[in-house]
């Protein structure tokens, strides 16, 4: 049961990657992405995260891989620290 009774609840589920290169980023941190974000910046090297409805639970579990794991500020805003 995922829509509310009023209907204004949306749930996006997304495939979410955690980048394996921290490289890339200002923050030296393994950054997760959805999987347009991460196709649309041509990331070559990451691990699949999982399939959830929010980036919050998203980082979450890729700190399991990577304990620095942070959401990306453009797709993963609410979870981004910097
Ligand atoms: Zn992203």
């Amino acid at each position: 049961m995922l829509a509310s009774s009023s209907g204004k609840v949306f749930i996006m589920y997304q495939f979410y990657y955690v980048n394996d290169d921290q490289t890339h980023n200002p923050g030296l941190h393994h950054e997760v992405h959805t999987e347009e974000h991460a196709k649309r910046l041509g990331i070559r090297s990451k691990t699949y995260v999982g399939y959830f409805s929010n980036e919050i639970d998203a980082v979450a579990k890729a700190k399991e891989i990577y304990w620095d794991a942070d959401g990306c500020a453009t797709c993963c805003p609410k979870a981004h620290r910097g």
